[in-house]
């Protein structure tokens, strides 16, 4: 029953992560509120290995920690909070409480 592959792709940003998986996406440009599937942005459930990295992004904040493909290093501090990006966030906490846990970030 259990292929080899875990990966499970989205389309949405999820409310929640499956019990020993974890959230990840590309590196694509994008944005807090950017649904997966836009452009080449892709996001997907997975276990968790080496070549992902916890991402703090913004994107799916509600979550709590999420992950990336390891980012090349010019790539590794550019996207920070901003107050445009915490005023989509909270925008999307009201609508998405069901598994919204506070950031510590
Ligand atoms: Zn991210």
């Amino acid at each position: 029953m259990m292929s080899k592959s875990r990966m499970k792709y989205v389309f949405n940003i999820p409310t929640v992560v499956p019990t020993g998986r974890v959230l990840v996406h590309n590196l694509t440009r994008h944005s807090a509120s950017t649904l997966p599937g836009t452009n080449d942005f892709r996001a997907w459930f997975d276990i968790l290995r080496d070549d992902y990295v916890i991402c703090a992004c913004g994107w799916a904040a509600h979550i709590g920690t999420h992950y990336c493909e390891a980012v090349r290093e010019e790539e590794t501090n550019r996207r920070q909070d901003t107050p445009e990006v915490r005023g989509v966030l909270e925008g999307l906490g009201s609508r998405l409480v069901l598994g919204y846990t506070p950031s510590s970030a």
